[in-house]
């Protein structure tokens, strides 16, 4: 967009794989978050705070603060836990967030020690070889009691795996299988790291351009959105409006796609502000941004969050499109530029 400022596509993806390769699952998000706070200290128009729960808070003084203005992108992640350790030596998990059995089996794992230590496993059908079990293995549904983590340590009873340092409530976190080809960009837990990293590349770009936001805006940086509470807390009594921006879901009878935009006007938890999203589309319109409006069917954000814990804003949701998303999710460059265009243009707004 010519009236916008340019947007660092190579620093914005670099920066995604970064944050990609940084296990973040919820309650345990705090080296995201870190990362993110890392990478926001090179810009001194910021001022970064914590929330007592551990979400990251940038404020940029804008030049006019009668109407200050939020963005918030989550950078927890779905994963998982120890919920026993299996008189086989295995590990039995308990999910966190909407994480999808079959979308991690066979996936590479590490557990993360309450010591600090990793230990590397996978995690598979209990009844896994097809030579001894047959058509079971590919016939019965995957649930948290039939699947478990094999660990790659030697170990075949409960108390070998107590060696190892491990314990029920220990972290496991999956492998993202990051890959970026032809403008893909495919991993596990772009849902909302490729949000994040739009958001942190709108900042990059105002900066580098010498631009101030038109209102005052807090950056709000998540930590508890998978399970439903991350921007409960941490957005000021002062804001105006919220934007929250997440991936949006493709899928059959959807409008979003990997290449646009999407502007979601209802998901489960209801309409989203009209106004905003009006106010929203007009920006879009104007740049010649490419933009879809969808409804999601099963779908909530951390918007609706913020409006349940008493939030008294507008709230809009907008975000580039995940194809398979809490699945092996993928997008493309074109709809990260699109999601950090809106951005921009809203804030010079
Ligand atoms: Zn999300």
């Amino acid at each position: 967009m010519a009236d916008l400022p340019d947007i660092d596509l190579s620093f914005l993806t670099i920066f995604l794989v970064d944050l990609l390769n940084t296990p973040s699952p919820t309650g345990n998000a705090e080296p995201a978050i870190a990362f993110v706070e890392k990478t926001l200290k090179q810009f001194p128009e910021l001022t970064l705070s914590r929330t007592r729960k551990g979400a990251l808070v940038a404020r940029w003084q804008g030049k006019e603060n009668n109407s200050p203005r939020a963005l918030t992108a989550h950078v927890d992640t779905l994963g998982a836990m120890v919920k026993e350790i299996k008189s086989n030596g295995r590990l039995k998990l308990t999910r966190i967030g909407g994480l999808l059995l079959n979308g991690v089996e066979a996936e590479g794992c590490w557990v993360l020690t309450a010591s600090g230590e990793r230990v590397r496993g996978s995690y598979l059908f209990e009844d896994a070889s097809s030579h001894v079990h047959g058509a079971k293995v590919n016939e019965t549904q995957r649930k948290e009691e039939n699947m478990e983590v094999r660990l790659d340590a030697r170990t075949t009873s409960v108390d070998e795996t107590r060696a190892l340092g491990i314990q029920v409530g220990d972290f496991v976190v999956f492998d993202p299988r990051i890959e970026v080809t032809e403008g893909f960009v495919r991993s596990r837990f772009l849902d909302d790291k490729a949000c994040a990293a739009c958001v942190v590349a709108v900042i990059k770009s105002m900066h580098e351009a010498g631009l101030q936001p038109n209102q005052t805006t807090y950056f709000h940086f998540s930590n508890y959105e998978e399970v439903g509470h991350g921007a409960a807390a941490g957005i000021p009594a002062e804001v105006h409006e919220l934007v929250a921006v997440d991936m949006a879901a493709i899928g059959t009878g959807q409008e979003s796609d990997e290449f646009h935009v999407t502007l979601c006007v209802k998901d489960s938890g209801g309409p989203y502000h009209h106004e905003l999203s009006n106010k929203l589309r007009a920006i879009a319109e104007q740049h010649e941004i490419p933009f879809k409006t969808d409804i999601y069917p099963h779908y909530g954000s951390d918007g609706e969050a913020f409006w349940r814990a008493g939030g008294d804003v507008a709230v809009a949701l907008i975000g580039p499109g995940v194809d398979a998303s809490h699945n092996y999710e993928r997008t493309h460059t074109e709809a990260l530029l699109a999601t950090t265009q809106w951005l921009l243009a809203y804030l010079l707004s």
